[in-house]
């Protein structure tokens, strides 16, 4: 994730720093080895950033169904699908995503695929390789917690 960078002293007087947003990563996507794709199965917007986490600890992208675009949790760069990006990542994590024809479009041909769903029936399974019948942001914030632990005694 890059910040933007902004010294308050160098804004001119009339203005007023409000927020600064971090850019989201979806230029990186065609690209990206590893992708941690995310569906509306992350339940809010606030637990989309774990993908964020987990992409920057394993230096890949982040990838969107459509349905998280439509309700702008991410923007259009991040879609994978028919309307959006194909992707040949060598691991595409697809955490609460359906997988439905029209995203399966644009990431099929991935080498390792990994489905995270709590429903055991979703089509994803069906291109999964390796399958997880588990709560989508739990299973993210652990991947998170235990790559930062690793790091942490690898220092
Ligand atoms: C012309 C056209 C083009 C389209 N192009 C695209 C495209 O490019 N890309 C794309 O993605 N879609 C595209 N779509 C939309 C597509 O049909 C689906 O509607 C969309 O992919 C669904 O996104 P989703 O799986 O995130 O959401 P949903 O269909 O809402 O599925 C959410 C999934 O999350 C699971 N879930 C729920 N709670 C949890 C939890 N706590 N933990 C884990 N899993 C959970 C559910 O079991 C479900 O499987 C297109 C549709 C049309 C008609």
């Amino acid at each position: 994730m890059k910040f933007v960078e902004e010294r308050i002293e160098d804004l001119p007087d009339r203005c007023q720093l409000i927020s600064v947003e971090p850019k989201q990563a979806g230029a990186r996507l065609e690209e990206a080895k590893i992708i941690v794709s995310v569906g509306k199965g992350l339940r809010k917007k606030e637990n989309v950033q774990v993908a964020f986490k987990l992409a920057n600890l394993v230096k890949g992208a982040v990838g969107a169904s459509r349905a998280v675009v439509d309700v702008r949790w991410l923007s259009h760069d991040h879609q994978v699908g028919l309307s959006g990006k194909t992707v040949k990542p060598r691991i595409y994590i697809a955490a609460g995503i359906s997988g439905a024809v029209q995203h399966l479009a644009g990431m099929q041909t991935s080498e390792i695929v990994v489905a995270i769903n709590k429903d055991r029936y979703a089509p994803i399974f069906k291109v999964a390789d390796i399958g997880i019948v588990a709560d989508a942001y739990w299973v993210l914030s652990e991947l998170v917690n235990r790559l930062e632990r690793e790091n942490d005694e690898n220092r």
